[in-house]
């Protein structure tokens, strides 16, 4: 991770400036995330001991809502990615018109390390930590990369207890029977979905003609996957953090996603009932995986696998961003160069902050919907605002992502002059 992720996040702020509505100021005011905390979080160790783990929470803007973002738990994080990925979510609850501004945590630990018990301490520890920086109307968490609905569990308990008062609006991605909603947790990989079967119309595309590579194989990358696959797309190559497996036939995925939830390694196998046999596939490494040649390439893992150095070997013409900043500013200029279309994450993997607020407004009623109305008013969302981004894409002769700021800056500049401006205020 390098210091510059942050710095770099900023930068794209600049090309879509120039098209859009909003003024010097409020894109100044974007610039700087509106506070951040800092916190060490003692975690007793099963064998007693004492250590310490440094956690960050940060708010990057509020100006529409309370703010909204994930918390992860990896050996990389540092202060720099979380700001970087708290302004993302400003961007992205804009982009996708849902009333919340952006926000960030993260444990800077290698869960795999620990103890499940452990990771119940660390997580009660955490919010503990942060407890007088989030609730449900000020800074709502969800969960990221090595956290899951269990966690966030946990996490709703604790904040309750603390609180004194059953509080489930307080964060997002919770397990159903715990104030969770129908359809969170495929929701990532579903709203990345809708974007592709919006572009496979627009581009007449045949699904069982498109190959797929998926980059990642947690949350995210699973549910495109079996989404992908239910549709008739071609599932050629997925990798995890150990490598990958690549077959030009493509996968069985639900094969795939039994042997790696029961085995947590990707295998390449054809099951039935439960029995798994290999087949023939070959392996592959990520660095590998993102140079196939293939339709659609899906990075769905971490932050800066797309560089100046692999950009120029990428083949896939159509790129769909499902982690967060997949792709650095450098390569991207490349990738654009040489034809290729992004669908960036700011709008690809939204399909997970809609659902959250879904969860959010259902808790705040206490009232709950079907896994119907969840997909329904999922698609609505995506398929509008996909729709958008595409029509400013080719109004403004642009790329895709700068399109998707374009529309975000627009709807984050109205809620600014709601507020007055400098020419209101000296009366010009
Ligand atoms: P996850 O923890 O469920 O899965 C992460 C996956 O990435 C795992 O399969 C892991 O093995 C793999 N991985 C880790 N390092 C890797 C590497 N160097 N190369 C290849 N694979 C690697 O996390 P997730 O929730 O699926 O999140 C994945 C990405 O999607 C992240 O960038 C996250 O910010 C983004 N995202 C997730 C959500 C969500 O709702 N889960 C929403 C929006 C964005």
């Amino acid at each position: 991770m390098t210091d510059s992720i942050f710095v770099e996040a900023l930068m794209r702020l600049d090309k879509a400036f120039k098209f859009s509505d909003i003024n010097q100021e409020a894109l100044e005011k974007l610039k700087y995330p509106k506070a951040i905390l800092q916190v060490s979080i003692p975690l007793r160790r099963d064998n007693g001991s004492l250590q310490i783990f440094t956690g960050y929470r940060v708010h990057h803007n509020d100006i529409r809502g309370p703010t909204k973002g994930g918390i992860r738990y990896h050996p990389n994080v540092t202060l720099e990615e979380v700001k970087a990925l708290a302004f993302w979510m400003t961007i992205k609850c804009s982009v996708i018109g849902i009333p919340f501004g952006g926000a960030k945590g993260g444990i800077t630990v290698d869960p795999k390390q620990l103890s499940r018990l452990e990771i119940e301490r660390l997580s009660r520890s955490y919010i503990d930590s942060i407890k007088n920086f989030i609730g449900p109307d000020k800074d709502i968490p969800a969960p990221d990369v090595y956290t899951n609905a269990m966690i966030m569990g946990w996490m709703m308990d604790e904040y309750s207890k603390i609180s004194g008062q059953y509080t489930p609006a307080v964060i997002t991605g919770k397990p159903i029977p715990l104030g969770g909603s129908q359809g969170r947790e495929d929701a990532t990989g579903r709203g990345a979905f809708i974007c592709i079967q919006e572009l496979r119309k627009k581009k007449n595309w045949k699904s069982q003609e498109i190959r797929v590579a998926i980059q990642g194989f947690g949350n995210a990358g699973q549910h495109i996957a079996q989404l992908l696959y239910d549709a008739g797309y071609k599932i050629v190559a997925i990798s995890d953090s150990q490598g990958g497996i690549f077959r030009p036939e493509g996968f069985d995925v639900p094969s795939i996603i039994h042997i790696k939830n029961n085995s947590k390694k990707i295998q390449a196998v054809y099951c039935t009932n439960s029995v798994c046999e290999s087949i023939e596939a070959t392996n592959i490494t990520n660095e590998e995986l993102l140079e196939l040649d293939v339709d659609l390439l899906i990075p769905a893992a971490l932050e800066n696998q797309i560089t100046k150095d692999n950009a120029a070997k990428i083949k896939a013409p159509i790129i769909v961003e499902i982690a967060n900043g997949p792709t650095t500013l450098e390569a991207e200029v490349i990738l654009i160069k040489n034809g290729k279309m992004i669908i960036p994450d700011v709008l690809a993997n939204a399909g997970g902050v809609v659902t959250s607020y879904f969860e959010w407004v259902q808790n705040k009623a206490g009232y709950y919907w079907t896994l119907e109305q969840v997909h329904q008013r999922l698609q609505e969302i995506m398929v509008r605002e996909f729709l958008a981004v595409y029509q400013l894409m080719e109004s403004h002769k642009t790329d895709m992502r700068t399109a998707a700021y374009i529309h975000a800056l627009n709807r984050h500049v109205e809620a600014v002059l709601a507020q007055g401006t400098e020419s209101y205020f000296d009366g010009t």
